[in-house]
Formats: C-alpha cells, sequence, structure tokens
C-alpha cells in the first residue's frame, strides 16, 4: 500500500470524481442488507477516509440510507461511490470506483450475519456477525 500517494476514483461515466491525501480510517467489506441493496451488490467494500480531506467533483446525488449515514451516488450514470457519516467526520469509499482497485484490501467482513449464502470467504480475515468490536 502506497503511504503518501493520492487515493482517487470515480463513476463509470466520469461526471463524478474524488481524491483524498489522507491515509484510510480503515478498510472494510459489510456484508449488510442495506449495503447491499444501496450498492446493488453482494457486499460493500469500502476505505473509509476522512470527510473533511476528501475532494469531490461532480453533480452527487444523495440518499440517507440510516440515522446519520447517507449514500452518495452518480445521478447520470449510477455508480455507487461513498457512504458518509458527517457526524464522525469519515467517508467510506466504495473500492469498485478506486481508481487504483487493487491498492487496498479489507482487514475484517462485518453483518456477515446476512452474507449472502453463495459466498465462500476464503480469505481468513476476521468476520463479526454484525457490528465489530470496537
Ligand atoms: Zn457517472
Ligand atoms: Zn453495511
Amino acid at each position: 500500500m502506497a503511504k503518501d500517494g493520492i487515493i482517487s476514483g470515480g463513476c463509470l461515466c466520469g461526471a463524478c470524481a474524488y481524491s483524498t491525501r489522507a491515509a484510510p480510517i480503515d478498510i472494510r467489506a459489510c456484508h449488510c442488507r442495506i449495503c447491499q441493496k444501496a450498492t446493488g451488490a453482494p457486499f460493500y467494500a469500502r476505505v473509509r477516509v476522512p470527510l473533511d480531506q476528501l475532494s469531490i467533483k461532480g453533480p452527487i446525488g444523495w440518499y440517507s440510507s440510516s440515522e446519520g449515514l447517507r449514500r452518495g451516488f452518480c445521478p447520470r450514470c449510477g455508480t455507487s461511490l461513498f457512504s458518509e457519516r458527517a457526524e464522525t467526520n469519515s467517508i467510506g469509499l466504495t473500492m469498485g470506483s478506486l481508481d487504483d482497485p487493487d491498492r487496498f484490501q479489507p482487514t475484517m467482513h462485518i453483518f456477515t450475519a446476512s452474507k449472502q449464502i453463495w459466498l465462500k470467504l476464503a480469505d481468513d480475515l476476521p468476520c463479526y456477525e454484525d457490528f465489530p468490536p470496537v
């Protein structure tokens, strides 16, 4: 993992883009149903970074998916980009939208109680049925 490099990414059509010089806060794969619905994917892998250090360009659409959390997406092509928690100054970046998708890997799986049943996790990462221990 590059220590001082810029983390950047964007949507499929190119209308929305983001970048930060900050280091990730944490990197997780969430298997909860809200993340499945919000991303349209079997699970949500995301790199969480400080919100106040992320620059965002483009016409981001936002949807409040639960208390204190809103999801950002491109209103033109539909790419799921962000999960923002303003109260903790953090924002998750969808790993599929990263410009360098192989740069990071999750350190744990969370909410595996609702993991899709066909999916066999073989990466030996810690798994938590709901929230991880603080
Ligand atoms: Zn787009
Ligand atoms: Zn989730």
